[in-house]
């Protein structure tokens, strides 16, 4: 019997835990549990969460992808 994650792609109905703006960063805690987060929050905890194991997923690439931005609105600096 294979391991297998069953990782459910993000949608829009995703919520970011801390701000409930959707959900771009899935992040996996060592004890199992998950958390989601914007892509402003995901990089803001991502460091943190990097230290105590956890496991990021970071998505915002491929929902830029499905829900394309206006011209010159990617990019900007944080
Ligand atoms: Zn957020």
């Amino acid at each position: 019997m294979t391991s297998t994650l069953t990782v459910e792609p993000l949608t829009a109905v995703d919520r970011c835990d801390r701000c409930g703006a959707q959900a771009y960063v899935r992040v996996t805690m060592p004890a199992g549990s998950e958390l989601l987060f914007c892509a402003h929050h995901g990089r803001e905890y991502a460091p943190k969460l990097r230290e105590l194991d956890a496991e990021i997923m970071d998505e915002s690439e491929r929902l830029d992808d499905a829900q394309p931005t206006p011209a010159g609105s990617s990019g900007r600096p944080d």
